[in-house]
């Protein structure tokens, strides 16, 4: 079972709790973009197998939203932070590369 802890509330919630809201740190175009780009940010994912960042709401629970670092392979939870953080806190990404050696982060 996948445990999270919400950094909002401090509650360590089950996924049952959770609502999962894809990946996190997406680029986002505006008015004026191309229609590549659009379709590169409305289609194009890595799906990665292993450490992603991704978004998730605590539904039954506070309700907010924030973001987690998690391995997709083995659903181990590096880390929580809020969903205002337009970037990986540092500290976030030297405890993965700790853990995992020879990851880094692309983006
Ligand atoms: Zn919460």
């Amino acid at each position: 079972m996948l445990t999270v802890t919400c950094p909002v509330c401090g509650v360590a919630a089950c996924e049952t709790e959770l609502a999962p809201g894809g990946e996190a740190h997406l680029k986002r175009y505006g008015p004026g973009s191309t229609d590549d780009q659009f379709e590169e940010y409305l289609f194009m994912r890595p799906n990665t197998k292993g450490v992603h960042f991704e978004r998730w709401r605590h539904a039954a629970g506070c309700g907010k939203w924030f973001l987690a670092a998690r391995d997709t392979a083995t659903l181990e939870v590096f880390g929580t932070y809020s969903a205002q953080t337009l970037q990986p806190p540092a500290e976030l990404i030297e405890k993965i590369k700790s853990k995992r050696p020879g990851w880094s982060y692309a983006q």
